[in-house]
Protein backbone atom coordinates (compact mmCIF):
# COMPACT_ATOMS: atom_id res chain seq x y z
CA UNK A 1 0.00 0.00 0.00
CA UNK A 2 0.96 3.47 -0.76
CA UNK A 3 2.53 5.18 2.09
CA UNK A 4 0.80 8.11 1.41
CA UNK A 5 -2.44 7.03 1.50
CA UNK A 6 -1.75 4.67 4.61
CA UNK A 7 -1.02 7.62 6.94
CA UNK A 8 -3.54 9.75 6.07
CA UNK A 9 -5.42 11.95 7.96
CA UNK A 10 -8.92 13.82 7.43
CA UNK A 11 -8.92 17.35 7.06
CA UNK A 12 -10.83 17.65 9.63
CA UNK A 13 -8.05 15.44 12.19
CA UNK A 14 -5.25 18.00 11.54
CA UNK A 15 -5.94 21.02 13.66
CA UNK A 16 -3.56 24.53 14.33
CA UNK A 17 -2.15 22.35 17.18
CA UNK A 18 -0.27 20.00 14.39
CA UNK A 19 2.22 23.12 13.38
CA UNK A 20 5.11 21.95 12.21
CA UNK A 21 3.88 18.26 12.10
CA UNK A 22 4.21 15.46 8.70
CA UNK A 23 1.13 14.76 7.45
CA UNK A 24 -0.32 13.08 4.85
CA UNK A 25 -4.26 13.76 3.09
CA UNK A 26 -5.37 12.34 0.52
CA UNK A 27 -8.73 13.46 -1.59
CA UNK A 28 -10.21 15.19 -4.62
CA UNK A 29 -9.33 18.53 -6.07
CA UNK A 30 -12.00 20.87 -4.96
CA UNK A 31 -10.68 23.82 -6.31
CA UNK A 32 -7.49 25.67 -7.62
CA UNK A 33 -6.41 29.66 -6.88
CA UNK A 34 -3.89 31.07 -8.55
CA UNK A 35 -3.25 34.28 -6.32
CA UNK A 36 0.12 35.45 -8.69
CA UNK A 37 2.70 34.99 -5.52
CA UNK A 38 0.93 32.00 -4.16
CA UNK A 39 -1.19 28.62 -5.36
CA UNK A 40 -3.45 27.45 -3.43
CA UNK A 41 -4.97 23.61 -3.73
CA UNK A 42 -7.96 22.76 -2.22
CA UNK A 43 -8.57 19.38 -1.26
CA UNK A 44 -11.68 18.05 -0.20
CA UNK A 45 -12.77 14.36 1.37
CA UNK A 46 -15.14 12.56 2.97
CA UNK A 47 -14.98 15.32 6.28
CA UNK A 48 -14.04 18.64 4.81
CA UNK A 49 -11.51 20.16 2.96
CA UNK A 50 -7.58 21.24 3.38
CA UNK A 51 -5.47 23.78 2.17
CA UNK A 52 -2.69 23.05 0.54
CA UNK A 53 -0.17 26.28 -0.10
CA UNK A 54 2.49 26.43 -2.31
CA UNK A 55 4.68 29.96 -1.93
CA UNK A 56 5.89 30.38 -5.37
CA UNK A 57 9.31 31.18 -6.28
CA UNK A 58 11.04 28.76 -4.45
CA UNK A 59 13.23 26.61 -6.39
CA UNK A 60 13.15 23.33 -5.64
CA UNK A 61 9.06 23.70 -5.76
CA UNK A 62 8.81 24.22 -9.54
CA UNK A 63 8.27 21.38 -10.82
CA UNK A 64 5.80 20.60 -7.75
CA UNK A 65 3.98 23.78 -8.63
CA UNK A 66 3.64 23.03 -12.47
CA UNK A 67 1.70 19.63 -11.52
CA UNK A 68 -0.87 21.36 -9.02
CA UNK A 69 -1.62 23.87 -11.83
CA UNK A 70 -1.63 20.85 -14.26
CA UNK A 71 -4.08 18.47 -12.25
CA UNK A 72 -7.82 18.85 -13.40
CA UNK A 73 -10.44 19.80 -10.88
CA UNK A 74 -11.91 16.53 -8.67
CA UNK A 75 -8.39 14.33 -9.47
CA UNK A 76 -7.90 12.06 -6.76
CA UNK A 77 -4.70 13.13 -4.84
CA UNK A 78 -2.34 12.24 -2.39
CA UNK A 79 -0.27 15.15 -0.73
CA UNK A 80 2.31 15.35 2.04
CA UNK A 81 3.44 17.91 3.72
CA UNK A 82 4.40 20.30 6.60
CA UNK A 83 1.35 21.94 8.66
CA UNK A 84 1.29 25.61 9.46
CA UNK A 85 -1.30 26.79 11.98
CA UNK A 86 -3.19 29.31 9.91
CA UNK A 87 -6.42 31.57 10.90
CA UNK A 88 -7.95 32.04 7.53
CA UNK A 89 -7.70 29.10 6.26
CA UNK A 90 -10.50 26.35 6.59
CA UNK A 91 -10.13 24.34 10.06
CA UNK A 92 -7.55 26.64 11.22
CA UNK A 93 -4.60 25.36 9.26
CA UNK A 94 -2.39 24.90 5.99
CA UNK A 95 -0.76 22.43 4.62
CA UNK A 96 2.80 23.25 2.69
CA UNK A 97 3.24 20.57 0.35
CA UNK A 98 6.46 18.37 -0.27
CA UNK A 99 5.42 15.86 -2.55
CA UNK A 100 2.13 14.93 -4.14
CA UNK A 101 0.96 12.03 -6.07
CA UNK A 102 -1.97 12.36 -8.64
CA UNK A 103 -4.12 8.84 -8.13
CA UNK A 104 -6.41 9.25 -10.59
CA UNK A 105 -6.76 11.81 -13.19
CA UNK A 106 -10.20 13.70 -13.61
CA UNK A 107 -11.38 14.13 -17.15
CA UNK A 108 -11.42 17.89 -17.82
CA UNK A 109 -15.03 18.59 -18.41
CA UNK A 110 -17.02 17.63 -15.76
CA UNK A 111 -20.73 16.50 -15.75
CA UNK A 112 -21.58 18.80 -12.65
CA UNK A 113 -19.84 21.40 -10.21
CA UNK A 114 -18.99 19.81 -6.61
CA UNK A 115 -18.50 23.38 -5.26
CA UNK A 116 -22.28 24.08 -5.02
CA UNK A 117 -21.78 27.29 -7.07
CA UNK A 118 -23.54 26.20 -10.26
CA UNK A 119 -26.91 24.56 -9.47
CA UNK A 120 -27.51 21.84 -11.38
CA UNK A 121 -30.91 20.13 -12.88
CA UNK A 122 -31.93 16.62 -10.64
CA UNK A 123 -32.14 14.71 -14.08
CA UNK A 124 -28.55 15.79 -14.68
CA UNK A 125 -27.65 15.10 -10.83
CA UNK A 126 -29.30 11.88 -11.12
CA UNK A 127 -27.12 10.88 -14.52
CA UNK A 128 -23.94 11.95 -12.64
CA UNK A 129 -25.15 10.87 -9.10
CA UNK A 130 -21.40 9.43 -7.94
CA UNK A 131 -20.32 13.05 -8.49
CA UNK A 132 -23.20 14.37 -7.36
CA UNK A 133 -22.64 12.76 -3.87
CA UNK A 134 -19.05 15.16 -3.84
CA UNK A 135 -21.21 18.07 -3.44
CA UNK A 136 -22.11 18.78 0.26
CA UNK A 137 -25.50 19.39 0.11
CA UNK A 138 -26.40 15.81 -1.44
CA UNK A 139 -23.50 13.87 0.89
CA UNK A 140 -24.73 15.03 3.89
CA UNK A 141 -28.62 13.99 2.83
CA UNK A 142 -27.31 10.38 2.63
CA UNK A 143 -25.34 10.90 6.22
CA UNK A 144 -28.58 11.59 8.02
CA UNK A 145 -30.34 9.08 5.86
CA UNK A 146 -27.62 6.35 7.19
CA UNK A 147 -28.37 7.90 10.86
CA UNK A 148 -31.70 7.49 11.00
CA UNK A 149 -31.60 3.81 9.57
CA UNK A 150 -29.15 3.67 12.93
CA UNK A 151 -31.52 5.21 15.08
CA UNK A 152 -34.52 3.00 13.70
CA UNK A 153 -32.74 -0.26 14.67
CA UNK A 154 -31.42 0.99 18.15
CA UNK A 155 -35.45 1.69 18.70
CA UNK A 156 -36.35 -1.25 17.70
CA UNK A 157 -33.04 -3.34 19.28
CA UNK A 158 -34.40 -1.70 22.83
CA UNK A 159 -37.83 -2.55 22.64
CA UNK A 160 -36.93 -6.30 22.53
CA UNK A 161 -38.11 -6.72 18.37
CA UNK A 162 -36.03 -9.08 16.33
CA UNK A 163 -35.35 -7.93 12.84
CA UNK A 164 -36.59 -9.97 9.86
CA UNK A 165 -35.84 -10.67 6.30
CA UNK A 166 -38.88 -11.65 4.18
CA UNK A 167 -38.65 -12.90 0.43
CA UNK A 168 -38.83 -10.21 -2.05
CA UNK A 169 -39.95 -12.57 -4.80
CA UNK A 170 -43.44 -13.91 -4.44
CA UNK A 171 -45.92 -15.92 -6.29
CA UNK A 172 -49.01 -13.67 -4.65
CA UNK A 173 -49.98 -10.27 -4.53
CA UNK A 174 -50.37 -8.42 -0.87
CA UNK A 175 -53.44 -6.50 -1.73
CA UNK A 176 -54.51 -7.92 -5.39
CA UNK A 177 -53.15 -7.84 -8.66
CA UNK A 178 -52.40 -4.17 -9.30
CA UNK A 179 -49.46 -2.63 -9.38
CA UNK A 180 -46.83 -5.57 -9.10
CA UNK A 181 -43.49 -5.98 -11.81
CA UNK A 182 -44.08 -9.47 -13.18
CA UNK A 183 -40.58 -11.23 -13.45
CA UNK A 184 -39.89 -14.89 -14.59
CA UNK A 185 -39.20 -17.24 -12.22
CA UNK A 186 -37.94 -20.67 -13.99
CA UNK A 187 -40.74 -21.97 -16.16
CA UNK A 188 -43.52 -19.68 -13.90
CA UNK A 189 -44.72 -16.00 -13.09
CA UNK A 190 -43.56 -14.57 -9.90
CA UNK A 191 -44.05 -10.63 -8.88
CA UNK A 192 -41.05 -8.66 -6.83
CA UNK A 193 -43.01 -8.11 -3.18
CA UNK A 194 -45.17 -4.83 -2.74
CA UNK A 195 -44.83 -5.25 1.15
CA UNK A 196 -43.65 -7.88 3.80
CA UNK A 197 -47.33 -7.86 4.88
CA UNK A 198 -48.30 -11.06 4.80
CA UNK A 199 -45.10 -12.64 5.51
CA UNK A 200 -44.40 -10.84 8.77
CA UNK A 201 -48.11 -11.72 9.62
CA UNK A 202 -47.14 -15.26 8.76
CA UNK A 203 -44.65 -14.69 11.74
CA UNK A 204 -46.78 -14.01 14.57
CA UNK A 205 -48.19 -17.09 14.54
CA UNK A 206 -44.71 -18.28 14.87
CA UNK A 207 -44.28 -17.16 18.07
CA UNK A 208 -42.31 -14.31 17.32
CA UNK A 209 -43.94 -11.44 18.97
CA UNK A 210 -42.38 -8.61 18.11
CA UNK A 211 -40.72 -8.43 14.29
CA UNK A 212 -39.46 -5.33 11.92
CA UNK A 213 -37.78 -5.26 8.66
CA UNK A 214 -35.99 -2.31 6.78
CA UNK A 215 -35.76 -3.55 3.29
CA UNK A 216 -37.08 -2.71 -0.50
CA UNK A 217 -40.93 -2.41 -1.48
CA UNK A 218 -42.07 -2.77 -5.26
CA UNK A 219 -44.26 -0.27 -6.59
CA UNK A 220 -45.16 -0.73 -10.26
CA UNK A 221 -47.50 2.55 -10.19
CA UNK A 222 -47.45 4.11 -13.25
CA UNK A 223 -47.45 7.65 -11.83
CA UNK A 224 -44.42 9.63 -11.79
CA UNK A 225 -45.22 12.09 -9.04
CA UNK A 226 -42.44 14.36 -6.38
CA UNK A 227 -43.46 10.99 -3.78
CA UNK A 228 -43.74 8.00 -5.52
CA UNK A 229 -40.87 5.38 -5.99
CA UNK A 230 -40.99 2.19 -8.02
CA UNK A 231 -38.33 0.65 -5.52
CA UNK A 232 -38.98 2.23 -1.96
CA UNK A 233 -37.58 1.43 1.40
CA UNK A 234 -40.34 0.50 3.55
CA UNK A 235 -40.20 -0.19 7.34
CA UNK A 236 -42.38 -2.50 8.89
CA UNK A 237 -43.07 -3.93 12.12
CA UNK A 238 -45.92 -6.77 13.52
CA UNK A 239 -46.79 -6.88 17.05
CA UNK A 240 -48.67 -9.75 18.62
CA UNK A 241 -50.90 -9.27 21.67
CA UNK A 242 -51.21 -5.39 21.35
CA UNK A 243 -54.41 -3.61 19.97
CA UNK A 244 -53.83 -0.47 17.03
CA UNK A 245 -53.45 1.59 19.47
CA UNK A 246 -50.29 0.32 20.72
CA UNK A 247 -48.72 -0.03 17.48
CA UNK A 248 -49.51 3.85 16.78
CA UNK A 249 -47.62 4.18 20.16
CA UNK A 250 -44.87 2.82 18.90
CA UNK A 251 -44.79 4.47 15.99
CA UNK A 252 -45.15 7.89 17.21
CA UNK A 253 -42.14 7.16 20.00
CA UNK A 254 -39.96 5.74 17.00
CA UNK A 255 -40.38 9.17 15.07
CA UNK A 256 -39.33 11.46 17.62
CA UNK A 257 -36.37 9.06 18.52
CA UNK A 258 -35.56 9.05 15.43
CA UNK A 259 -35.90 13.20 15.31
CA UNK A 260 -33.91 13.79 18.24
CA UNK A 261 -31.20 11.59 17.11
CA UNK A 262 -31.25 13.97 14.02
CA UNK A 263 -31.80 17.32 15.30
CA UNK A 264 -28.47 18.25 16.69
CA UNK A 265 -26.38 16.16 13.91
CA UNK A 266 -24.37 19.68 12.85
CA UNK A 267 -24.71 18.19 8.81
CA UNK A 268 -28.15 19.80 9.34
CA UNK A 269 -26.38 23.34 8.81
CA UNK A 270 -26.00 22.25 5.37
CA UNK A 271 -29.78 21.61 4.69
CA UNK A 272 -30.26 25.76 5.90
CA UNK A 273 -32.87 23.46 8.62
CA UNK A 274 -34.03 24.01 12.07
CA UNK A 275 -35.13 21.13 13.72
CA UNK A 276 -37.15 20.04 16.34
CA UNK A 277 -38.30 17.20 17.82
CA UNK A 278 -42.26 16.75 17.09
CA UNK A 279 -44.07 16.75 20.33
CA UNK A 280 -46.34 13.91 21.23
CA UNK A 281 -48.91 12.44 21.37
CA UNK A 282 -49.68 13.46 18.41
CA UNK A 283 -53.08 14.45 17.27
CA UNK A 284 -55.35 11.99 16.19
CA UNK A 285 -59.15 12.49 13.97
CA UNK A 286 -60.92 10.14 12.50
CA UNK A 287 -61.73 9.89 8.85
CA UNK A 288 -64.89 11.55 9.55
CA UNK A 289 -63.98 14.26 11.10
CA UNK A 290 -61.37 14.53 8.26
CA UNK A 291 -63.91 14.83 5.46
CA UNK A 292 -66.19 17.22 7.77
CA UNK A 293 -62.61 19.44 7.92
CA UNK A 294 -62.18 19.32 4.37
CA UNK A 295 -65.72 19.89 3.91
CA UNK A 296 -65.21 23.01 6.01
CA UNK A 297 -62.38 23.90 3.71
CA UNK A 298 -64.64 23.88 0.68
CA UNK A 299 -63.31 20.27 -0.46
CA UNK A 300 -66.12 17.49 -0.38
CA UNK A 301 -65.30 14.35 -0.15
CA UNK A 302 -67.85 11.28 -0.32
CA UNK A 303 -68.03 8.91 2.63
CA UNK A 304 -65.94 6.07 1.36
CA UNK A 305 -63.44 7.88 -1.11
CA UNK A 306 -60.05 7.76 -0.05
CA UNK A 307 -58.16 11.49 0.45
CA UNK A 308 -56.71 12.01 -2.44
CA UNK A 309 -53.02 14.30 -2.94
CA UNK A 310 -55.38 17.57 -2.92
CA UNK A 311 -57.10 16.72 0.33
CA UNK A 312 -54.42 15.76 2.03
CA UNK A 313 -52.47 19.29 1.17
CA UNK A 314 -55.76 20.66 2.85
CA UNK A 315 -55.88 19.02 6.10
CA UNK A 316 -51.93 19.28 6.33
CA UNK A 317 -53.25 23.25 5.62
CA UNK A 318 -55.25 23.17 8.18
CA UNK A 319 -53.80 20.68 11.22
CA UNK A 320 -49.77 21.79 10.51
CA UNK A 321 -48.12 18.91 12.38
CA UNK A 322 -48.02 15.27 12.18
CA UNK A 323 -51.25 13.77 12.69
CA UNK A 324 -53.02 10.25 12.46
CA UNK A 325 -56.10 9.60 10.21
CA UNK A 326 -58.11 6.94 12.22
CA UNK A 327 -61.23 4.90 11.77
CA UNK A 328 -60.94 4.21 7.92
CA UNK A 329 -63.92 2.82 5.65
CA UNK A 330 -63.12 -0.69 5.84
CA UNK A 331 -63.77 -0.62 1.46
CA UNK A 332 -60.78 1.65 0.91
CA UNK A 333 -58.47 -0.50 3.35
CA UNK A 334 -57.09 -3.64 2.62
CA UNK A 335 -58.59 -7.11 3.53
CA UNK A 336 -56.42 -7.96 6.36
CA UNK A 337 -57.57 -4.72 8.18
CA UNK A 338 -59.42 -5.46 11.68
CA UNK A 339 -63.14 -3.71 11.56
CA UNK A 340 -64.09 -2.08 14.55
CA UNK A 341 -66.29 -4.00 17.04
CA UNK A 342 -70.25 -3.16 16.45
CA UNK A 343 -69.10 -1.95 12.83
CA UNK A 344 -68.58 -3.83 9.85
CA UNK A 345 -67.97 -0.62 7.36
CA UNK A 346 -65.06 0.85 9.75
CA UNK A 347 -62.26 -0.25 10.46
CA UNK A 348 -59.07 0.04 13.29
CA UNK A 349 -56.65 1.29 10.58
CA UNK A 350 -54.59 4.62 10.81
CA UNK A 351 -52.28 6.65 8.68
CA UNK A 352 -49.77 8.65 9.83
CA UNK A 353 -49.56 12.16 8.15
CA UNK A 354 -47.11 14.51 7.79
CA UNK A 355 -49.14 18.28 6.88
CA UNK A 356 -47.48 17.82 2.84
CA UNK A 357 -48.11 13.67 2.72
CA UNK A 358 -48.74 10.03 3.88
CA UNK A 359 -46.07 8.74 5.98
CA UNK A 360 -47.51 5.16 7.09
CA UNK A 361 -50.50 3.17 7.32
CA UNK A 362 -51.36 0.66 9.52
CA UNK A 363 -53.87 -1.47 11.49
CA UNK A 364 -55.22 -3.65 13.72
CA UNK A 365 -55.02 -6.87 11.35
CA UNK A 366 -57.95 -9.40 11.10
CA UNK A 367 -56.95 -13.09 12.98
CA UNK A 368 -60.00 -14.84 12.38
CA UNK A 369 -59.32 -17.47 9.68
CA UNK A 370 -62.85 -17.02 8.56
CA UNK A 371 -63.03 -13.37 8.58
CA UNK A 372 -59.62 -13.48 6.55
CA UNK A 373 -60.90 -15.72 3.84
CA UNK A 374 -64.33 -13.94 3.39
CA UNK A 375 -62.59 -10.31 3.36
CA UNK A 376 -60.22 -11.78 0.76
CA UNK A 377 -62.85 -12.82 -1.47
CA UNK A 378 -65.22 -9.92 -1.52
CA UNK A 379 -62.30 -7.71 -2.29
CA UNK A 380 -62.65 -10.41 -5.39
CA UNK A 381 -59.14 -12.14 -4.88
CA UNK A 382 -58.75 -15.72 -5.17
CA UNK A 383 -58.35 -17.42 -1.72
CA UNK A 384 -56.34 -20.23 -3.00
CA UNK A 385 -53.35 -18.05 -3.95
CA UNK A 386 -53.26 -16.71 -0.52
CA UNK A 387 -53.44 -20.60 1.13
CA UNK A 388 -49.93 -20.33 2.51
CA UNK A 389 -50.72 -16.97 3.93
CA UNK A 390 -54.17 -18.07 5.14
CA UNK A 391 -52.50 -21.69 6.37
CA UNK A 392 -50.83 -19.56 9.68
CA UNK A 393 -54.56 -18.62 10.40
CA UNK A 394 -55.57 -22.31 11.53
CA UNK A 395 -53.15 -23.21 14.29
CA UNK A 396 -53.08 -20.40 16.87
CA UNK A 397 -52.80 -17.11 15.45
CA UNK A 398 -52.78 -14.55 18.47
CA UNK A 399 -54.12 -11.19 17.65
CA UNK A 400 -52.00 -8.46 16.05
CA UNK A 401 -51.17 -5.05 14.56
CA UNK A 402 -48.42 -3.69 12.85
CA UNK A 403 -47.58 -0.62 10.64
CA UNK A 404 -45.53 0.57 7.26
CA UNK A 405 -43.91 3.49 7.11
CA UNK A 406 -42.12 4.73 3.99
CA UNK A 407 -38.42 5.61 4.80
CA UNK A 408 -38.11 8.07 1.71
CA UNK A 409 -41.37 10.04 2.76
CA UNK A 410 -39.77 10.28 6.62
CA UNK A 411 -36.48 11.65 5.27
CA UNK A 412 -37.72 13.82 2.53
CA UNK A 413 -40.82 15.60 5.16
CA UNK A 414 -38.08 15.62 8.21
CA UNK A 415 -35.61 17.71 5.90
CA UNK A 416 -37.95 19.81 4.00
CA UNK A 417 -36.94 17.73 0.53
CA UNK A 418 -39.45 18.59 -2.49
CA UNK A 419 -38.63 15.62 -4.51
CA UNK A 420 -38.12 12.21 -3.29
CA UNK A 421 -35.70 10.92 -5.55
CA UNK A 422 -33.34 13.11 -3.98
CA UNK A 423 -33.61 11.00 -0.90
CA UNK A 424 -32.37 7.81 -2.61
CA UNK A 425 -29.08 7.18 -4.15
CA UNK A 426 -29.90 5.74 -7.10
CA UNK A 427 -33.96 5.86 -7.68
CA UNK A 428 -35.77 3.68 -9.76
CA UNK A 429 -39.11 5.49 -11.45
CA UNK A 430 -41.01 5.56 -14.09
CA UNK A 431 -38.19 6.78 -16.72
CA UNK A 432 -34.64 6.12 -15.00
CA UNK A 433 -33.72 2.74 -14.99
CA UNK A 434 -29.86 3.65 -14.05
CA UNK A 435 -27.80 4.49 -13.13
P1 LIG B 1 -49.88 6.67 -1.16
O1 LIG B 1 -51.39 6.62 -1.06
O2 LIG B 1 -49.29 7.90 -0.51
O3 LIG B 1 -49.38 6.42 -2.53
P2 LIG B 1 -50.05 4.02 -0.11
O4 LIG B 1 -51.20 4.18 0.84
O5 LIG B 1 -50.31 3.42 -1.44
O6 LIG B 1 -49.33 5.44 -0.28
P3 LIG B 1 -49.05 1.94 1.58
O7 LIG B 1 -49.39 0.75 0.75
O8 LIG B 1 -49.96 2.31 2.69
O9 LIG B 1 -48.90 3.19 0.59
O10 LIG B 1 -47.54 1.77 2.06
C1 LIG B 1 -47.08 2.14 3.36
C2 LIG B 1 -46.09 3.29 3.27
O11 LIG B 1 -45.04 2.99 2.36
C3 LIG B 1 -46.70 4.58 2.74
O12 LIG B 1 -47.34 5.29 3.78
C4 LIG B 1 -45.49 5.30 2.22
O13 LIG B 1 -44.76 5.92 3.27
C5 LIG B 1 -44.63 4.17 1.68
N1 LIG B 1 -44.84 4.01 0.23
C6 LIG B 1 -45.81 3.30 -0.36
N2 LIG B 1 -45.72 3.36 -1.69
C7 LIG B 1 -44.65 4.14 -1.95
C8 LIG B 1 -44.03 4.58 -3.16
N3 LIG B 1 -44.50 4.23 -4.36
N4 LIG B 1 -42.93 5.36 -3.05
C9 LIG B 1 -42.45 5.72 -1.85
N5 LIG B 1 -42.99 5.33 -0.69
C10 LIG B 1 -44.09 4.55 -0.73
MG1 LIG C 1 -51.31 3.88 2.86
Amino acid sequence: MNMLIKNRKYATEITADDDGERVSIAGWVHEKRDLGGVFFLIVRDLKGVAQVTLHKGEGEQQELLGRMKKVPRESVVAIEGEVKSEKKAPNGYEILPKRMEVLSEASQVLPLDTTGKVGAELDTRLDARFMDLRTERTKQIFIIRSRVLKAMRDFFDERGFIEINTSKIVSAATEGGTALFPISYFEREAFLNQSPQLYKQMLMASGFDRVYEIAPIFRAEEHDTTKHLNEATSVDIEVAFVSDDEVMKILEELIAFVYSKVVDYPGLAKLNLNLEVPKMPFRRITYDEAIELLSGAGEQIEWGEDLGTSAEHTLGGIIGELYFITDWPCAIKPFYAQPVAGDKDICDAFDLMHPRLELASGSQRVHSYELLKKNIESKGLSADNFEFYLDAFRFGMPPHAGWGLGVERLLMSMLEIENIREVVLFPRDRRRLAP
